[in-house]
């Protein structure tokens, strides 16, 4: 017989093995007594020979050195055997005795065999534990999973029931994600959700819950509530540390979310009543301009529903011929010229009268509608500009935007050329707006698609530049003929020294790379002093005009096309 047995798993550093079970050893050894791995114990000798060791004789032992715990325990005799892992050893087992005593060939391939017999169902052990976690956790940011989160939530029902405590559901939704997955790829998006699960689990407390609820959808609980104010300091905590900017591929990245929140028990007693409630108060968020919280209140399903209404209605908005443009002229800033005007879209809803494309064009985007709808916007600028041609009126550009949707999903040169085929128009009158989201990409070939456009003979204009994240350096690699200021810069120029020490630099700056620059948003002559005295070329606003119908711009072009100015 053998007075001590024993199982020591190597600890994951690599450098002590554990006593994890064992039989005969003085109390609280198991759980703590550690040996080291290497010559300095039979443990590690073992570890690196291939064969079980077998130990006559402890005191006259050459191959390792005696560890404590089995000199502390009077061992002379013994033999053990590596137990095999799937990568690495998971450690080693062994028995022993005080006496001296021989240990035949069939002894040791007894050991073998039960040390075969561990390492198998250590094996199973493990693989089981990967897949309850892969059930449970998000693969991608390693948070708790929907599954898990509905589980934990139905807990946190029970006790809270029991406890008369409260809970807080935090529904997250990050703001134009897609767009941004869209625009940089799914490998830089991916990262950015990383990112974001990180920022939000620092916000919350040890038993709270951040979990993944698919997509861009995040789910928090927070337990032990006692009152609201509680909560909405960790909402606006998470909403501060996702917006801070992110660096991923060393190109700064912002991002906002929109937090919707449901309260048990005031709002529901039951998991899915909160988790639902919560969703539609983040869906109420967004539509309050996002980047914001919300709790929920009973008026929202109606809301959310409007919503819904919403999307199927712009659905059918294109077939009904309830879309149409408004045109608002640009001014050469030195003779008052119209020398272009821009493509604005319009929704005539059949019940909610105009629709403002700043309340369609995100859903459009998220939704994908933004596609079809995007080529008849350009198809029926080109081919008004083509009209008033016709019409012998002195020619201009159309200027049309191009989401960074559209540009992702669909050829954009083929959209473009087919346009300008189907309508005639040349296309040194036709104008792109892209948005600085197109060309975060910094990808060859985004801006090979560029080019492309660029050899059609169109010109290509950024909008809305000062907003997004690109600096003017960066855009010098892709073909950019005009810069268009974003309005924001308009409004403060003549009160804010910042903003017009940026514009100034900016249309310099501009001025030097060759290309143009439009202001937009220009409202007072002051604004459009400020921007003649920078040489900015072209002005858009409404000191001049609105965007109107068709049938005005025909008009203004008509009696000579000209400003005041
Ligand atoms: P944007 O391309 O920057 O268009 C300029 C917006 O500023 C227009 O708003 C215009 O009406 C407004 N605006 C022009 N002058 C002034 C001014 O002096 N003061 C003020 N306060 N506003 C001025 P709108 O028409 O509501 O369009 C909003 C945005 O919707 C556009 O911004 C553009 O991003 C998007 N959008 C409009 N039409 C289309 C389209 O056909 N396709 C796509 N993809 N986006 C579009
Ligand atoms: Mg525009
Ligand atoms: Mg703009």
């Amino acid at each position: 017989g053998v007075e001590y047995c024993k199982i020591l798993e190597l600890l994951p550093d690599g450098k002590a093995l554990l006593l994890r079970a064992g039989v005969g050893w003085k109390e609280g050894c198991v759980g703590h007594a550690t040996v080291d791995t290497g010559t300095n114990s039979q443990a590690g000798y073992t570890l690196i020979s291939d064969k079980p060791v077998i130990v006559d004789d402890m005191r006259t032992e050459k191959r390792f050195s005696a560890p404590s715990l089995l000199v502390d325990h009077g061992v002379v005799s013994g033999m053990s055997i590596i137990i095999k892992g799937k990568d690495r050893p998971f450690g080693v087992m062994g028995v022993h005795t005080t006496r001296k005593r021989t240990f035949t060939r069939d002894d040791a391939n007894f050991l073998l065999s039960v040390s075969n017999v561990i390492a198998d169902a250590i094996e199973r052990k493990r693989l089981s534990a990967h897949i309850d976690h892969v059930a449970r956790y998000d693969i991608l940011t390693d948070l708790p999973n929907r599954i898990l989160f509905i589980d934990r939530v139905t807990r946190a029902i029970s006790h809270a029931k029991r406890e008369k405590e409260q809970i807080a559901i935090l529904y997250l939704n990050l703001d134009r994600f897609k767009v941004i997955n869209d625009s940089m790829g799914n490998e830089t998006g991916d990262g950015l959700l990383k990112s974001v699960a990180e920022r939000m689990v620092n916000c919350v407390r040890e038993g709270d819950t951040v979990s993944r609820m698919g997509g861009d959808e995040f789910a928090i609980m927070l337990v032990g509530i006692t009152c609201a104010s509680d909560v909405t300091k960790v909402s606006q905590k998470i909403i501060e540390a996702v917006s801070e900017p992110y660096v991923l591929d060393d190109r700064e990245m912002h991002i906002t979310a929109s937090i919707g929140i449901s309260m048990y028990p005031y709002d529901d007693e039951k998991m899915e009543g909160l988790i639902n409630k919560a969703r539609a108060a983040m869906l109420q968020a967004k539509e309050h301009g996002r980047n914001n919280d919300r709790f929920y209140n009973m008026e929202m399903e109606t809301s959310s529903y409007e919503m819904m209404m919403l999307e199927n209605d712009l659905r059918k908005a294109l077939d009904r011929r309830e879309l149409l443009l408004y045109y608002q002229p640009q001014v050469d800033i030195n003779t008052g010229r119209i020398v272009g005007v821009e493509a604005l879209i319009r929704w005539r809803h059949p019940d909610r009268g105009m629709v403002s494309p700043a309340d369609f064009i995100p859903m459009a985007e998220e939704t994908g509608l933004i596609v079809p709808i995007g080529e008849w916007v350009l198809h029926t600028a080109l081919a008004q500009n083509k009209a008033w041609q016709e019409e012998g009126l002195a020619p201009i550009k159309m200027s049309v935007n191009f989401s960074s949707v559209q540009f992702r999903q669909k050829d954009p040169v083929e959209i473009v050329a087919n346009a300008l085929r189907e309508t005639g128009l040349k296309p040194g009158y036709m104008e792109l707006e892209i948005t600085e989201s197109v060309i975060m990409k910094g990808a060859d070939a985004v801006i090979k698609k560029f080019q492309e456009l660029k050899e059609l003979g169109i010109h290509i204009c950024m909008d809305d530049f000062g907003t997004g994240y690109s600096s003017l350096s960066y855009l010098k690699r892709f073909p950019i003929d005009i810069l268009k200021i974003d309005q924001s810069f308009a409004r403060n120029v003549t009160t804010d020294t910042n903003d017009a020490s940026i514009v100034m630099a900016t249309i310099a700056m501009a001025h030097g790379l060759g290309m143009t620059t439009v202001a937009e948003g220009v409202e007072t002559k002051e604004q459009l002093e400020f921007f003649r005295s920078q040489k900015c070329e072209v002005v858009q606003g409404y000191l001049f005009s609105k965007p109107l119908p068709a049938e005005e711009i025909t008009k203004l072009l008509r009696e000579g096309g000209r400003f005041e100015i």
